[in-house]
């Protein structure tokens, strides 16, 4: 059986096409600039190398018609009829408190993905026409939804609500959702494989690390806090999203520099975090590049991650009153051999060492725990494209 997973943005769209024989991907890529100037379908058939389609992508519809013909194409595709495409599995960020596992889509949960396009105006609609191009392509093929936040959903009042105004939460429904929640789900799985103990028993801190970053304590298998709030820009500090601040700050800021309210959100989205306090790159291979070279400002937004991500994991150990092991994964976890070191460094006390031999690996499944650390330290490579998958069958068969 083959799986068409999705994941759609206001003007891209990635896809994998998962044979569930094997789970295998069998074909992936990415439609980018849907709706703007040049836009283009790189599309890798797998094991047979990219290849770069150019044409006119003015919406969605275009766009899933196009990775649909790339599928079925004679040289690079994979299946020979659209047939052959049992389902779609389509990422969705926001699930508000709707959804605490995947669903089929009807048109109910179409309704409760577009109640959350309030709590994710950049994502659930984008969410929701991809779900629509392929409704129209795909016929009665079922189509499932996989949210970011489902995962998130156990997590107990005391962890969710802000402490504002209760009223706020019941009018607006105004509380920490968490996102990422199904690589989370993915890598405490994994985990609990990798040190062959059933989930139940473990408490476990999982950090995925990549442009946007986000921490989650899971404890018997249950999300019970996270770092990422009612939309992903709390917490850690990010690639460009500013994270945990004194809320003070904003209108302060918003007041000297005669901001409007998109504008500061945009400065807090797209213009913080890393590449604010450095000032030369969001991207962690620059950001190290430069600190070779001596850059001061390099330095300190580096040395504020690895910071805000420590105190993390020690402040999650302390919600769960333990931790067996940290994972470690996404681009900057699963390749940023430094960065993982300086992390485990601040943590000897909890028990937490690294072996720098077995942490010198990049995208691949180790325990790199020094001999007799009490607490673990796993990378984990994410793969959200195969849970949607997973989840998709799951709810066809
Ligand atoms: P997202 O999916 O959120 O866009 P990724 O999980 O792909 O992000 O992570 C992107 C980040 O991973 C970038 O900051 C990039 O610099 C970092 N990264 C990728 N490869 C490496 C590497 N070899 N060393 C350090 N950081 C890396």
């Amino acid at each position: 059986m083959k799986i068409l997973v999705l994941n759609c943005g206001s003007s891209s769209l990635k896809y994998q096409l998962i044979d569930m024989a094997t789970e295998a991907a069998l074909a992936k890529g990415l439609v980018e600039r849907i709706g703007i100037a040049n836009p283009r379908l790189v599309h890798e058939k797998e094991g047979a190398g990219k290849v770069t389609i150019e044409a006119e992508i003015p919406n969605h519809d275009v766009a899933v018609k196009l990775v649909i013909e790339a599928l079925m194409h004679k040289d690079h595709g994979v299946i020979s009829h659209i047939g052959e495409i049992a389902a779609a599995g389509h990422r969705v960020v926001h699930g508000g408190e709707f959804f605490t596992k995947s669903a089929i889509v009807t048109a109910e949960v179409k309704k409760a993905i577009s109640e959350c396009v309030a709590l994710a105006p950049l994502h659930n609609p984008a969410n929701l026409i991809g779900i629509e191009a392929c409704e129209k392509l795909m016929g009665a093929t079922p189509q499932v939804a996989v949210f970011d936040t489902a995962f998130h959903q156990t997590m107990p009042e005391k962890s969710y609500l802000y402490a504002i105004s209760y009223g706020l939460y019941e009018k607006y429904r105004i509380r920490k959702y968490g996102f990422h929640g199904t690589s989370h789900y993915y890598v405490t799985g994994r985990a609990a494989a990798m040190l062959d103990k059933p989930i139940e028993s473990l408490k476990l801190i999982s950090c995925h690390l990549g442009n946007g970053a986000s921490v989650c304590a899971v404890d018997g298998g249950k999300a019970v806090d996270t770092s990422m709030g009612l939309t992903p820009l709390e917490g850690l500090m990010m690639g460009t999203r500013s994270g945990d601040m004194d809320p003070a700050a904003v209108s302060f800021i918003m007041d000297k520099e005669g901001l409007t309210t998109k504008q500061m959100e945009s400065l807090l989205n797209k213009e913080s975090g890393v590449l604010g306090i450095s000032g030369i790159s969001s991207d962690f291979r620059d950001i190290e590049a430069a600190v070779k070279e001596g850059n001061a400002r390099a330095k300190v937004a580096l040395d504020m991650f690895h910071y805000r991500v420590a105190k993390y994991i020690g402040s999650y150990a302390a919600a769960m009153n333990g931790v067996d092991a940290v994972i470690f994964t996404a681009g900057i976890g699963e390749n940023g051999i430094g960065t993982r070191l300086a992390i485990c460094e601040y943590l000897g006390y909890l028990g937490i060492a690294a072996d720098t031999e077995k942490n010198n690996v990049r995208g691949k499944e180790v325990d790199f725990s020094a001999k007799g650390a009490k607490v673990r330290c796993l990378v984990v490579p994410t793969n959200e494209e195969l849970v949607i998958a997973r989840d998709t069958l799951a709810l066809c068969k």
